[in-house]
């Protein structure tokens, strides 16, 4: 491998950056040449590709977002439009290809790698729906800002409002709503993996507070329903008009954890490595520490398991 290219694609996660800065300068260290493709797919498709030195990657490890921006891009979609992204890269005499996203970037990988690109895909997104790697890059951010979040939350809620509804992102994965659930004490998580009655969860809500709970925090995954639609079916069973926040975007935002920027340093530098050794359509993750290279097609075809003892304990330690 002499030339390598890297993207970033889909919905931007934290650590990206990191992500980006790690392909760039194991390359380089490597001696390959490194060109970064400006919003994803899209960009490539516009043949808007730019060669990366080491400083092109300095004071980013830090920064949010994705410097090579991403994209959504209908036409790489088409057989069409994958071999015109081929031929791009071929022409250029880039042989190897890191994709940074989801699992529809991942998809995007997978044909590329089809027309004879070498092609690693590193699992940037804030979800954690991603199997075959512990997390995701941008989870552990998340989960912070959702952690955070909710302290805030429960210093004015001890004096105020009782009841608090927190939704959070995740699409049809339950972990940011489980990790940070567990960690914040939430009285009840609601994720789309398990399913959930609000009989017993209205129930559990009114029996806490003549227990003497002064307050109540139920995260609500958005794969699972909505805040609001939560809020309603509680009042409508125990007459408790619950707070709702949904936190929207700004779980996408901030500076990544240390954990974010030491798995993106990580998995960018083991793609890298993958690519030398002559490998392709692979998915790079980490898993109880060690790395562990996944086919994209094995890895886009598997849902993700659901840590339901993690569940479990948030269940018992919420009493
Ligand atoms: P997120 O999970 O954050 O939404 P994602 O990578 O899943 O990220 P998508 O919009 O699904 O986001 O995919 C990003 C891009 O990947 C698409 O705009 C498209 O260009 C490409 N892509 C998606 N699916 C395929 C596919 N089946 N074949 C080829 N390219 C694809």
């Amino acid at each position: 491998v002499k030339s390598i290219a890297v993207l970033t694609s889909g919905g931007d996660s934290q650590g990206m950056n990191a992500a980006v800065r790690a392909v760039v300068r194991s390359a380089l260290f490597h001696g390959i040449e490194v060109y970064g493709i400006q919003r994803g797919y899209q960009g490539l498709l516009n043949n808007d590709l730019r060669p990366m030195d080491l400083r092109s990657v300095g004071d980013i490890i830090q920064r949010g977002g994705t410097i090579l921006q991403t994209a959504r891009c209908k036409e790489f979609m088409t057989p069409e439009g994958q071999e015109k992204g081929a031929q791009i890269l071929r022409d250029r005499g880039i042989d190897g290809l890191v994709v940074i996203g989801g699992d529809g970037s991942y998809q995007g990988a997978n044909k590329l790698s089809k027309l004879g690109i070498k092609t690693m895909a590193l699992p940037g997104t804030i979800d954690n729906d991603i199997p075959f790697t512990d997390f995701t890059i941008g989870f552990d951010t998340a989960v912070s800002i959702v952690v955070d979040a909710i302290n805030k939350l429960r210093d004015t809620m001890t004096s105020h409002e009782r009841s608090s509804i927190v939704e959070v992102m995740g699409r049809h994965c339950g972990d940011i709503a489980l990790y940070a659930g567990l960690a914040s004490g939430a009285e009840t998580i609601i994720v789309p993996e398990v399913p959930y009655d609000l009989e017993q969860v209205a129930l559990r809500m009114q029996e806490n507070f003549q227990h003497g709970k002064r307050h109540s925090i139920i995260v609500v995954a958005e794969g699972a329903g909505s805040g609001e639609d939560v809020a309603r079916e509680i009042t409508a069973r125990n007459g408790i008009e619950p707070r709702v926040t949904v936190l929207g975007h700004i779980q996408r935002g901030g500076t990544p954890t240390h954990n974010d920027r030491i798995l993106a340093s990580r998995l960018g530098d083991f793609a890298v490595r993958k690519l030398m050794e002559g490998d392709s359509a692979k998915s790079c993750g980490i898993i109880n520490g060690e790395y562990v290279a996944t086919d994209i097609d094995t890895v886009v075809n598997t849902k993700k398991p659901f840590n339901m003892d993690l569940y479990e304990l948030a269940l018992r330690l919420s009493q």
